[in-house]
């Protein structure tokens, strides 16, 4: 009989049809899953966020058991401290001579296991494609490289063809339109009360990995209690059903609302499922698709979910495989102010943010208006690090991983599309200015009439002067004077902080904290005085 082989599964790879294990034979070949506290640990990662992945990792690894694989499952007590630990493991008792891996969705991941694992690991690694996702990272690239604008709009206007997701006999868009987007403004009135994500009990094997991630992360940011996640594909499922049946009909209407009552809307509550594989994207988009062609969700609502999976989704994985690593490193708006402690706390008095900082540590979820126009807004506006904003949108959330997170933090947030860079060209993205004008946000009031603080100063802060974005560093003093950075004139460095997270407040005093303190002010004030305030809080921005 030929030699064994070890097939890896990583936690965000839950899916029977995964391309490693269909190469794979479950009579000769040994699939090895391993919890290791150096994935728990590169970022601090929500405590809720490792309980649904490991949770979902033995459920799985139990599922492929009765399906007849022999599998090495490694728990956290073991002590491995990285995934070749634990193969090394697998690799000596077995004696097996190749390892199979569906590729990683992190750039650092693909690197160490092309360069690094053969040699420590004693035997060749076979990395197969991804197959979960609908297009391939050379399709994309093929498709980005030989446009002029490689806008998200195009790319999912090809997808759509490419799948036949909404699209009639000649080829043409259901509805005779592919966007409807301008019928998904609605401001949220409280009429169609949002029906929340799908709760399920814990069951044992939740409760086992809340004991553990309590015992072993006892300070780490981010409420275990209470687990309601999904762990297994059958409950992924039931979730995806409750969306389409209650809140599916109202997406579009609301997609881009904000509400401090509720902390879901009727957004799908989806993207730790489908991330970690207990839900097919395809699949997934399907359904929504069938839900129209019956008569149960408008078209506006399909239309619109199906976008965000087939059009961002795939989009922002295809960006990121095509401009890694140097993407990772991008900072041209020179942004370096340390992180707020409040983005960890929660204590500050601007409302929306402490809202969506709850929410966040409550069900390691806040909905993607709170992370565009709140956290992520915010984060522009003060000039936080880049790498530090990246570093915390990865930790917080449960569907966080880097082939996702990064393009939306650089790209959506920090302004740093990656696109724009390819083409070397320095602009904000004109869309973002739009979709503030019109945004039907409540900020501090429930269904009051003011706008989201957080508007004002950026309206202000676009359009940036074209000169001061064309060529840093040439121009570098004037990238100082945009924007966030105005507000760092003084050329003061704020100096070394300790980290929020890791127990302690980040002391007040220095200049930038003094600043932050009036921006908080600033956004408390009532609407009437906040032009004339912000003129002097925000200079370069009020212009
Ligand atoms: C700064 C920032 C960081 C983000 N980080 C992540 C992340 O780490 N992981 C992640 O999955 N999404 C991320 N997003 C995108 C989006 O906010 C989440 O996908 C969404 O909030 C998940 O909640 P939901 O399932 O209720 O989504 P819905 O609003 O119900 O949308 C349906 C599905 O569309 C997909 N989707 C929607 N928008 C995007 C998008 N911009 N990019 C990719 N997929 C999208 C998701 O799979 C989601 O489940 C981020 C957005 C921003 C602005």
């Amino acid at each position: 009989m030929a030699a064994p082989r070890l097939i890896l599964i990583l936690g965000d790879q839950l899916s029977p049809h995964l391309s490693s294990l269909a190469e794979g034979d479950p009579a000769r070949d040994r699939v090895v899953m391993a919890e290791v506290a150096g994935e728990c640990d590169y970022v601090p990662h929500h405590r809720k966020k490792i309980a649904f992945l490991f949770a979902a990792m033995r459920h799985f690894a139990e599922r492929l058991r009765q399906d007849g694989w022999r599998v090495d499952y490694y728990t956290l007590d073991q002590d491995h401290q990285d995934l070749t630990d634990a193969l090394l493991a697998s690799r000596r008792d077995s004696g097996a001579r190749q390892l199979l891996v569906t590729a990683p969705g992190e750039w650092r991941l693909l690197e160490a296991m092309k360069r690094q694992w053969p040699q420590k690991l004693g035997c060749t690694v076979r990395i197969l494609d991804d197959r979960r996702f609908l297009c391939t990272t050379e399709a994309f690239r093929d498709w980005a490289e030989c446009r002029k604008q490689p806008r998200m709009e195009y790319f999912y206007r090809t997808m759509r063809r490419a799948t036949g997701l909404l699209m009639d006999a000649d080829g043409q868009p259901l509805g005779g339109r592919w966007n409807f987007d301008k019928e998904n403004r609605k401001r949220f009135d409280g009429e169609a009360p949002p029906p929340g994500p799908k709760r399920f009990n814990p069951d044992a094997t939740p409760r086992e990995v809340l004991e553990l991630a309590e015992a072993r992360f006892p300070d780490r940011f981010g409420d275990l209690q209470p687990f309601w996640f999904a762990v297994t594909e059958e409950q992924a499922q039931a979730s995806l059903s409750h969306f389409l049946d209650h809140a599916l009909p109202h997406f579009g209407d609301y997609q881009d609302a904000m509400d401090s009552g509720d902390d879901f809307l009727f957004h799908g509550v989806l993207s730790q499922y489908i991330n970690a594989g207990l839900l097919d994207p395809l699949a997934v988009c399907e359904a929504a698709e069938q839900r129209y062609l019956q008569d149960k969700a408008p078209l506006n609502a399909v239309e619109g979910f199906i976008r965000q999976i087939l059009g961002w989704r795939e989009y922002v994985r295809g960006l990121y495989w095509l401009l890694m690593p140097d993407y990772r490193e991008e900072n041209r708006l020179a942004s370096h102010r340390d992180l707020p402690w409040f983005y960890w706390s929660g204590e500050t008095r601007m409302r929306c943010v402490s809202e969506a900082v709850r929410a966040t540590r409550e069900h390691a979820y806040a909905h993607h208006i709170q992370r565009l126009m709140v956290t992520g807004n915010l984060a522009l506006l003060l000039g936080v690090d880049v790498k530090q904003i990246h570093e915390w949108y990865l930790a917080v959330y449960a569907d966080a991983y880097e082939w996702v997170e990064l393009p939306n933090t650089l790209g959506m947030v920090m302004r740093l599309s990656g696109l724009q860079a390819l083409r070397r060209q320095r602009q904000i993205h004109p869309a973002h200015v739009r979709l503030l004008r019109r945004l039907p946000l409540q900020g501090e009031q429930r269904r009051g009439r003011q706008q989201l603080p957080v508007q004002q100063p950026l309206l202000a802060f676009y359009p940036p002067p074209p000169a001061a974005l064309r060529e840093a560093p040439a121009h570098e003093h004037d990238l100082q004077s945009l924007g966030p950075h105005g507000l760092e004139q003084a050329g003061r460095d704020p100096g070394p902080r300790r980290h929020p997270a890791r127990g302690s407040r980040t002391p007040l005093g220095s200049l930038s904290e003094l600043r932050i303190r009036d921006a908080e002010q600033w956004w408390c004030l009532p609407g009437s005085l906040k032009p004339s305030v912000g003129a002097l809080i925000w200079p370069s921005l009020a212009k």
